[in-house]
């Protein structure tokens, strides 16, 4: 049952509304739109008239009537003004793996001198991954992984550090770093900044541009709603195109792909950050979603998401719940739009949520996470996922031993 202080908060919220735009269950609390977000409305409708009319009907000749070649270009723009980059620097492209491995590429490109990736110890592991990979191509002359705990990060620039790749909210303790502060440290020493922008595009306004950001990547699937394996973005600042090449030299990327010509030679601008044909269905699934952000302000967007985060973080402590531990910052403005808790039994826990209609999810070790949409999460979503909670941690309902059977996906 909803309590006056929580529906108030609910009836005085200016984005209620947006709620609407969206297909949820009745019967679930849904706080995971930090890993998957939840279905637009508008989707379905622009997906089979993708499929019936468009790929069933029009066929081949849509790739020029339905414009479906530019798509990552006007896809990109629209996720640009998400960004506060403008016009002609982000394209929508494969995923965020993929994408941090071309401008990783770039940014040693531009630094021929240094060699080092600087990254922070518990980045999301791909990110790490992708910098190993491409130093096993490059070799350790060239390319070079380091890494190093959050608070060394600005002690461990030097000018062996080509480019610092950070991901400016964590995905385990949804820990927001100071963008502007870090790149301006980072630039002051002739290093190029990277921000992977998972966990904070379309829930916080950004100001690449503003920032003097160098390049950016972010997923198409988290806040921005866009689908399962929806295509992700990249942005790369317009002052650092053109100089160099990236190595997935694929025909997308080529100037005049449908010359077909033998020889290689990179588009103008941000398309050359392109490789292959373009997944057409998820890109029109996500330019969908993404109407969903037209005309909301992104600090509204900001606002909402402190809220409710600081809501669930105050009835939390409150509560002194047996065994539970913050993880995230305690004040909001520290924090991107999630909060993470620890437990012993974490992942019991969290299956026992799940079963009760609670959908969140686990990230070893021993943390739950509670990801805060403010597009169509409510205050009541907060209220009820605490008393839950709290339910469970008091009579210890998560030891049966149904909620310790893992999935292949946590
Ligand atoms: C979700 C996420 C990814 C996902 O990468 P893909 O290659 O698009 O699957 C990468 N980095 C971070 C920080 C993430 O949160």
């Amino acid at each position: 049952m909803t309590s006056t202080r929580f529906a108030k908060l609910d009836a005085e919220d200016p984005l209620a509304g947006l709620r609407d735009s969206f297909d949820l269950p009745d019967d679930k609390v849904y706080l995971d739109g930090n890993s998957l977000g939840a279905l637009p409305r508008g989707v379905p409708e622009r997906v089979s008239q993708l499929i019936q009319q468009q790929w069933g009907h029009d066929l081949i000749s849509s790739w020029n009537s339905h414009d479906w070649i530019d798509l990552p270009r006007k896809v990109g723009e629209k996720i640009a003004a998400l960004l506060g980059a403008a016009p002609g620097q982000v394209i929508c492209a494969d995923s965020i793996s993929v994408n941090l491995f071309k401008l990783l590429s770039t940014a040693l490109a531009l630094r021929p001198g240094r060699r080092v990736v600087l990254s922070q110890r518990d980045n999301f592991p791909t990110d790490l991954y992708m910098a190993e990979g491409l130093a096993g191509i490059l070799g350790p002359e060239r390319c070079q992984l380091r890494t190093v705990s959050a608070d060394r990060l600005l002690s461990s620039l030097d000018e062996d550090v080509a480019v610092l790749m950070l991901t400016q909210v964590n995905f385990r303790d949804g820990r927001l770093h100071d963008m502007a502060a870090i790149t301006k440290a980072a630039q002051a020493q002739g290093v190029l900044v990277l921000w992977d922008l998972a966990h904070s595009a379309g829930v916080m306004p950004i100001e690449l541009d503003r920032r003097n950001v160098d390049m950016a990547v972010g997923c198409g699937y988290k806040y921005l709603n866009g689908g399962p394996g929806a295509p992700a973005f990249l942005y790369l600042a317009r002052r650092h195109q053109d100089q160099v090449a990236q190595p997935l030299s694929g025909w997308m990327g080529h100037q005049n792909a449908f010359d077909f010509s033998p020889q290689y030679e990179a588009a103008a601008g941000i398309q050359r950050y392109l490789a292959g044909t373009p997944g057409i269905l998820g890109m029109v699934a996500l330019d969908a979603a993404l109407d969903v952000f037209e005309g909301v302000s992104l600090n509204a967007i900001r606002d909402k998401s402190c809220a409710l985060g600081q809501c669930f973080v105050d009835e939390v402590l409150a509560r002194e719940l047996p065994g539970i531990d913050l993880v995230s910052p305690r004040r909001a403005e520290r924090r991107g739009s999630q909060v993470s808790l620890t437990h012993e039994f974490g992942f019991e826990i969290a299956q026992a949520l799940i079963q009760k209609g609670i959908i969140v999810d686990y990230r070893a070790p021993g943390i739950i996470r509670f990801g805060f949409s403010p597009l169509y999460n409510r205050f009541s979503d907060v209220e009820n996922a605490v008393t839950t909670l709290s339910d469970l941690v008091l009579n210890q309902g998560y030891l049966e031993a149904r909620f310790s059977q893992k999935g292949q996906v946590t």
